[in-house]
């Protein structure tokens, strides 16, 4: 490890098939082919694909790679791969290692064993993959794996990353539309950047396995609140302790040999809580990378023996884990469409982009909602966390004045810029930001780019800048068909920042979004607020919204259909999971726990009362007698509310309506869940911890 770290220019994307080795391995015919490929879309011809993949092997096998798969994204939100090696029986039991451009260009694994949300019968279990070239391939272990697309034989989409890139296609003709009307006929595309943050917990392995809640289910369904939780602050940007530094840095070094930009980690809000975030890139590969992020911080974990927990709610009480999506506009030229500049009010074009931000936003909240909807995240969304359930925006003041100016008509006088004194000689002064940050909006403008908070920590960012994209591009296009016809282009394009701002403002908050005053001002200006994901999910089958998806050719009727079922029926699955596992934890491990604590009180003040009856003295069973009470009147409850929620189950089983049956399990289950941990949360406070099954709250938080 020493060693690499001294060279990090030289290991960084040492294990990707980049630009720089395609342009070094490959013909110079095939090398221009395929540029054109990855930067314009152009088809690629199958000759090309053979040289590309002729390359691609023997760099992977110089690089000690046995294996090939096609790595993709079904609609689990994780990864998935098939490795084949590369032996091929050339006769004489002699093999050579081969890979074809075929081999690159398309895979077939069997796909009835990944959801489709009844698109695809298990009887048809062809579906194929397709080589994304937009995305680098890259080794991992002994693997050289593809990023592909995932479709059924019919041609229907089983996968998060076709309708994303379909999205960039879309956002890309409207985007350029716009420019051109700007005169600027420099720029070839335009594409979206991503930049995700994720965060994570980190906890002893040891301790992990201990718990079959956190084994199954990835979070704690039962435990106590410790003595001492976030309260004091003391963790957020903490010192690293060593333990987790080394993990960090291992971590770094993996995900730099797969060109991942990983730049920045702290310590976050809650004990053991930490955040990772990479330099912005393509939105295609940011979304894949983030994907191979979430599964070597959970590899590079286990070998510290540590255990990372991804899960969007690990503790109750405790902080949640949330992917902030930093998302913006670029030209292929490297011009940030989201840049204000040092004047922004005059800044037309950056105007128009912004207010179709804004415009997107608002008319598509429920579709950015249902991307952020999973039964994980509901512990955040809605809940006592932020970001809030409601959809709303900030811009900061500064953006906001700018455009009540434009709408009032008045004319806006820039402050200039301002600086912090510090009143010590010795410190520079600093120039002040134009707006402060707003850290409790889902959907905050933080200076060049947009920062969507509502993400999962879990979920992949796939769905979620797919919306984006595709609504972005809807209100550019609309925005296109004005301007394309106007005579006096600045008039109409200033009438139009506007227009738009006066019709869309009410999705503007710059207040405190997590304030209980605002979900009562948000139902007054008409925003929605769906605080569950049975709630939000319906909405993707929203008229407006199958229209959007269909218009820009970025998922069918049928497609939304099947992906709503597909989320509806994961939503199920996981909380019925989560409860069978309370039910065997409360039934083999706390009710006996609590038992034979009372036994043992039990015994202890029998043997009390014996020894008070020989020797003349007052001996008090007080403790004893009450805890015994106390524990049996519990556990009585708990079992109770056992047969409560096994009750429920079979209820939610026989529901064939995934709609119904994800409702009735969000309201009913959900509760009888609620219920059963009060009980079990409070014999935990009164069990001795030698009787206790599983390491405490504080032991999994405190305890790295
Ligand atoms: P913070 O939000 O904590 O202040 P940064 O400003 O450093 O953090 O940015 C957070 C994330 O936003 C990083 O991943 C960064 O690369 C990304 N980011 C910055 N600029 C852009 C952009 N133009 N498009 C997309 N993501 C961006
Ligand atoms: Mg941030």
């Amino acid at each position: 490890m020493e060693e690499s770290m001294a060279n990090i220019p030289e290991l960084f994307g040492s294990n990707v098939f980049s630009d720089a080795v395609m342009r070094d391995k490959l013909p110079k015919d095939a090398y221009k082919a395929l540029r054109k490929t990855i930067t314009t879309g152009a088809k690629l011809n199958p000759d090309v694909a053979n040289a590309v993949a002729a390359a691609m092997k023997d760099w992977a096998i110089e690089k000690g790679a046995t294996h090939f798969t096609h790595w993709f994204q079904p609609m689990t939100g994780i990864t998935a791969e098939k490795h084949d090696s590369f032996i091929e029986p050339v006769g004489d039991g002699k093999v050579i290692m081969q890979f074809t451009g075929k081999n690159l260009i398309q895979g077939e694994p069997d796909a009835s064993s990944f959801p489709s949300g009844g698109l695809r019968a298990t009887f048809e279990a062809r579906g194929y993959t397709a080589w994304d070239p937009t995305s680098p391939a890259f080794i991992k272990e002994d693997t050289l794996c593809i990023p592909t697309a995932f479709a059924s034989y019919g041609g229907e989409v089983l996968d998060k990353k076709t309708p994303l890139l379909r999205s960039m296609e879309a956002l890309n003709t409207q985007a350029l539309r716009i420019l051109r009307l700007f005169g600027n006929s420099d720029a070839k595309t335009v594409g979206t950047t991503v930049g995700p943050e994720q965060e994570y917990f980190l906890v002893n392995q040891s301790l992990f396995d201990q718990r079959p809640d956190l084994l199954l289910t990835g979070r704690t369904l039962f435990g106590a609140k410790p003595p001492k939780g976030q309260e004091l602050e003391d963790h957020y940007f903490g010192v690293i302790k060593t333990r987790v530094k080394e993990f960090m840095n291992e971590l770094d070094e993996e995900l730099w040999k797969l060109g991942i930009l990983s730049k920045t980690e702290h310590n976050e809000v809650a004990p053991a809580q930490h955040e990772i975030a990479p330099i912005f890139t393509t939105t295609n590969v940011a979304c894949d990378q983030n994907q191979l992020t979430m599964e070597l911080i959970k590899k590079v974990a286990a070998r510290h023996d540590l255990a990372a927990l991804l899960h969007e709610k690990p503790f109750a009480g405790v902080n949640g884990s949330g992917k902030h999506n930093n998302w913006s506009m670029a030209t292929d030229l490297g011009e940030n469409l989201l840049e204000p500049g040092k004047t922004p009010a005059e800044n037309l074009q950056f105007l128009v982009f912004l207010t179709a931000v804004v415009k997107a936003v608002d008319v598509y909240a429920d579709l950015l909602r249902v991307s952020s909807a999973t039964a994980g995240n509901d512990h955040r969304l809605g809940a006592n966390e932020a970001p809030p359930a409601i959809i709303s925006m900030f811009l900061g003041s500064q953006l906001s004045e700018i455009l009540d100016k434009i709408e009032s008509g008045e004319l806006y006088s820039d402050p200039g810029k301002s600086w912090w004194d510090s009143g010590v000689a010795v410190l520079p002064p600093l120039p002040k930001d134009n707006t402060d940050r707003n850290r409790t909006s889902p959907f905050a403008f933080t200076g060049n780019k947009f920062e969507f908070r509502a993400v999962g920590s879990a979920q992949s960012i796939s769905c979620t800048n797919m919306v984006l994209n595709t609504a972005v591009a809807e209100i550019l296009g609309q925005f296109a068909d004005v301007l394309e016809t106007a005579d006096d282009f600045k008039a109409v394009a200033s009438a139009l920042v506007k227009d738009t701002y006066t019709a869309h403002k009410r999705i503007i908050f710059n207040g405190n979004a997590y304030a209980s005053e605002w979900p009562v001002e948000a139902q007054a200006r008409g925003l929605s607020n769906y605080r569950s994901t049975p709630e939000a999910l319906p909405h993707y089958l929203d008229a407006a919204n199958v229209q959007l998806l269909r218009k820009h050719g970025v998922l069918s009727e049928v497609e939304v259909e099947s992906r709503t079922e597909v989320l509806l029926e994961n939503y199920a699955k996981v909380i019925i999971i989560e409860a069978q596992t309370m039910l065997q934890m409360a039934k083999v491990d706390i009710l006996p726990a609590a038992s034979a604590y009372s036994e043992t009180l039990a015994e202890t003040a029998l043997k009390k009362r014996k020894l008070a009856g020989k020797a003349d003295i007052v001996i008090s069973t007080a403790y004893e007698e009450s805890a015994v009470a106390k524990i049996s009147a519990i556990s009585a409850s708990l079992y109770s509310n056992i047969d409560a929620l096994e009750t429920a189950l079979i209820e939610a089983r026989g529901i064939e309506d995934a709609e119904v049956a994800a409702k009735y399990i969000g309201d009913t289950v959900v509760e009888k869940m609620n219920d059963l941990r009060v009980d079990a949360d409070t014999l935990e406070t009164i069990v001795a911890k030698d009787y206790w099954p599983y390491p405490t709250y504080s032991d999994l938080l405190f305890g790295v």
